[in-house]
Parts: structure tokens; sequence; C-alpha cells
């Protein structure tokens, strides 16, 4: 039987939509790890692909039976600056499969060798960020949060040479799609009408179907991007998620995250939080998402413009009345986000000036954010809970004087405390793949081969909304001397 029930419509576009070619074999694949909910997900074999063969496809040594790999073509702004042509520099898409759900999801090789976008790029990637990606993909699954996952890793026996020479490795990406603002822009940047058409086509059927039955399709189209994304990045900032390198290359349009670079979750709350070694400026700092989300849609509103209907109204003032849903739609969600956070059931017009009051003192007291927004469950049960709280905080008065206000607004609502407690810990999780943690893992992995410790966070993330005991070290933040301050890009 084969691996994988590969079905691949992108691999049906125009030629020029792809470059059809095989990954580059390696040298001695080792398995890393299977995904085996993933693989139950997608319908494969978890067992085939520890298999012998199973490794040399995840490796690229072998194509598996009724694949059609390719290398997808995109341009984009990278850190502002336009480029037309980026592209897989060193990801393969094999092809697609429905999974169990009735999804259609892409399965790519990254990390899979030169291709004719890598420009001066060797196309492989380097087993930390590997494992980075791997961790904190399905720790954004298990948020909740609309994420590319992570089906397999392996090693290659072959070094990538960065600074210094590290072992090379293969992530197996598993996404919605991997269309980006990207993908349009590389059309638009072409005067390709009719690419653009088939592109924005294309993506309609796939993930926006309903929409095809719209007056407009493709400003209906626009206004779910913008949707998606606003959506998106709301539950990012209740995470504290930073992404690190928000470029239109790694903007999808399935409204998924992808492209796990440089990317980190906050300890102490600061909205100018940025951690990515290669973002001088702070241009993709945490406080910052929304805005660049923006940015990068109007982006994907401007390659638009040739199929914005221009009969009826300006498609200039289309663009902008559907790039106006971004506002509201990103207001609304981390509003009813920060509700659930503090245990709001209803909804009251002063319940978002206690969630800034809370944030603003959190920040002067550097406050760990996962943490006091876990601990304040415990304090909405009763007075015990709040040493928990205040111990988060420098200053412990400055979290009293919130206290007060909070426990005013809780009085005006019926819910029972333990029920109100359940639901603020359904809201924000006891365990975040934290820096530091991280960086161990990938350590333990890189400078010992032992597995263990990435192993261990696996499990520690995969149900973050539980308080599983054994497992406290993952919810505390670093000791000075275990502080990161820096991560670097996926390379
Ligand atoms: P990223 O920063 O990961 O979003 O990648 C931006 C662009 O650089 C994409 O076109 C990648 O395919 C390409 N790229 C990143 N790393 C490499 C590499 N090691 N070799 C070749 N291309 C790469
Ligand atoms: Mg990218
Ligand atoms: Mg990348």
């Amino acid at each position: 039987m084969a691996l994988f029930a590969f079905d691949n419509s992108y691999a049906r576009l125009p030629e020029r939509f792809h470059v059809r070619m095989p990954p580059t074999p390696v040298a001695a694949p080792r398995l890393v790890r299977v995904n085996h909910g993933l693989a139950a997900l997608l319908g494969v074999d978890a067992a085939a692909l520890e298999s012998p063969e199973g490794v040399a496809v995840l490796a690229g040594n072998a194509v598996p039976e009724g694949a059609e790999p390719l290398a997808q073509a995109y341009a984009g702004h990278q850190f502002g600056g336009f480029v037309p042509q980026l592209g897989d520099g060193r990801a393969i898409l094999l092809g697609e499969v429905v999974g169990r759900d009735g999804v259609r999801r892409d399965v790519q090789l990254k990390g899979s060798g030169p291709t004719p976008f890598s420009r001066r790029g060797d196309g492989r990637a380097a087993l930390g960020p590997v494992l980075r990606e791997y961790i904190v993909s399905e720790a954004m699954f298990a948020l909740g949060i609309p994420t590319t996952r992570s089906l397999a890793a392996v090693t290659t026996g072959e070094a990538v040479y960065r600074e210094t020479a590290l072992p090379g490795a293969v992530l197996t990406r598993v996404a919605a799609s991997h269309l980006r603002v990207g993908t349009f822009q590389y059309f638009a940047a072409r005067q390709d009408v009719e690419g653009l058409r088939t592109l924005a086509d294309y993506a309609i059927a796939r993930h926006y179907p309903a929409l095809r039955e719209a007056a407009e399709p493709h400003r209906a189209f626009l206004g779910a991007v913008v949707e998606a994304q606003a959506g998106l990045v709301a539950q990012w900032l209740l995470v504290g998620f930073i992404h690190g390198v928000m470029n239109t290359d790694n903007c999808t349009i399935s409204g998924e995250t992808i492209d796990y670079g440089p990317c980190a979750f906050m300890d102490a709350y600061d909205p100018k939080t940025v951690f990515s070694s290669i973002d001088a400026y702070g241009r993709y700092a945490y406080a910052n998402q929304p805005g660049i989300a923006h940015w990068n849609l109007t982006r994907l509103a401007e390659t638009l413009l040739p199929l914005l209907a221009p009969e009826q109204e300006p498609a200039i003032e289309i663009a902008k009345a559907e790039l106006a849903r971004f506002a509201p739609t990103f207001e609304a969600a981390w509003h009813a986000g920060l509700r659930r956070k503090l245990g709001f059931l209803e909804a009251r017009e002063e319940d978002l000036a206690l969630a800034e009051d809370l944030l603003a003192r959190m920040q002067e007291n550097e406050a760990d954010f996962t943490l006091t927004f876990r601990a304040l469950a415990g304090a909405a049960e009763g007075p015990a809970g709040d040493a928990a709280v205040q111990a988060l905080f420098r200053d412990p008065a400055a979290w009293e004087a919130w206290a007060l206000g909070w426990r005013a607004r809780l009085a005006e609502e019926a819910t029972a405390p333990a029920a109100r407690a359940a639901a603020m810990r359904a809201a924000s999780p006891a365990i975040i793949p934290r820096n530091h943690q991280v960086e161990a893992a990938i350590a333990a992995a890189v400078e010992r081969e032992d597995l263990r410790p990435f192993e261990a966070l696996l499990d520690a993330v995969a149900w973050p909304f539980e308080d599983r005991p054994g497992l406290e070290d993952y919810t505390l933040p670093p000791k000075p001397e275990e502080r990161v301050l820096q991560t670097f890009c996926g390379t």
C-alpha cells in the first residue's frame, strides 16, 4: 500500500507556478521522530513511516508513490523590502493528502536540498531549528491556534555550515496549504493577471469554498483572508507569542501560523519584546504584530486590484473596504480573549480598561505573562489564591490595587467561582514552550545526541491547559542564568 494517498491539486496548476524536481538525497538518514497523532489524522501508517523505507522518504532519499515533488514559486517583502523572487529554496512539496477530517493538506519536506530558488543558500536545515519548529508548531496546535504542523523529523548524517558545522535535518511539514501573500505578489510583480486569477480561484476553492457562490468572489476572498489573519494575530497576542519574521512570504492565505524561525513566547510581559537576532529595529516586536499583519494584507490587497470588479466601484475602494475588516475583527477577538482570561462571561464597556490596566501593571512589575493569567484563575476562586499572583509582581501593591476593581467586576456576574476558574484555565495555558526549555532541548539533541529533553518537552506542551503533576518545571520562567535574550533565524 502506498505510504500517502496523494492527490496533488497544486501540481495541476500551470507550469509557471512551480519547478518540478525531487528532493536531494542525503548521506545517512536517521529518524528523530514521527508524530503518531498527526499521521493518524492524515490516514498514514506511522509504523510504515518509521520503517527504513519510510525514513528514506522523510529524508528525501526516495520519492513515495503518488508524489509529484515540486518547489513552489513565490515572492515577498522581507523586513519591508520587496524581493520579486523568493520561492522554495530549501523545501519540496511532495503532494497533498485529504485527512480523515476531510481537510486537504500539503506534505512538504523542509531542508530537502537546493532548488532553482535557493539563491546563495544551501537548501538545507540544521537540526536545532528543525526541532524548534517541531516543538513550537505542535505546541501552537495544542493551544488551539491555527498552525502548520510537524509530521516527522530526521537527521541527514550530513553537516550544514552556518557559523560552525551543525548536524543537518529534514522536517516534514504539514499545512492547509503553503499559499502565502508572497505567492500573490509573485504573479503581481510579473503583471501576470491570468496567473493571479488562477491562483485566487485556486485559493478560494481550497480555503474558502463557500465564497465561490459570493456575488464578488475575489472581493470576498480578500475579506476572508483579512479576517483569518486578524483572528490569528489576536490569538498569538493572547498567549504571548512572537512570530519573529512576519515577512509577506510567511503570511498564509489559510490563516495558519507558518515558518517558525526566531519565534518565541514572552516570559515577563513587555509589549516591545523582540527576540530575533535579525530584527534590529523591532519591526516584528510583540505589540507590532497586528499592525504588521495589516500591512501584509494591504500588500495582498494590492495584488488583487486587477481582479476587483472595477466597473461598479473603483477597485481601490473595494480593497480599502475589505482591509477595514481587520481592526474590528482583531479587536473583537482580542477583547473576547482578554475577557475570558479575566473570568468575565458577559461583555461590559469597562472590561478593556481593566485588562489594559492589568497589562500596564504587569509590564511595570515584570510579571510573567503566562503565570499571571494562570494564577489569576486561582485568585478568582477566592482570596487564598491571591498570594500566587502577588508573588509575580515586584510590587505586590500594584496587583492589590487592581484586584479591588477586578473583584467588584467579578461580583456583577453570578458565575460560581469554581466554574469561572475552570473557564479561565481553559483560556490561559499553564505550559507554553518557554524559550529556555526549547534551547535546552535543542542543546541536548545537538550536543549530546540526547533526544529525551525534546521528547519530554513535546509531551509537556501537548496538554497546555492541564495542571499535570511532575511538570511544574515547565511552567516556570527562566532563572536569570537561563534567560534567552536572542533567537536566531530558522536556518
Ligand atoms: P524564510 O526566512 O525562512 O521565510 O525564508 C525566506 C527565503 O529564503 C525562502 O525563499 C527560503 O526558501 C529561502 N531560504 C532560507 N534558508 C535557506 C537555505 N538554507 N537555503 C536556500 N534557501 C533558503
Ligand atoms: Mg518563509
Ligand atoms: Mg524559514
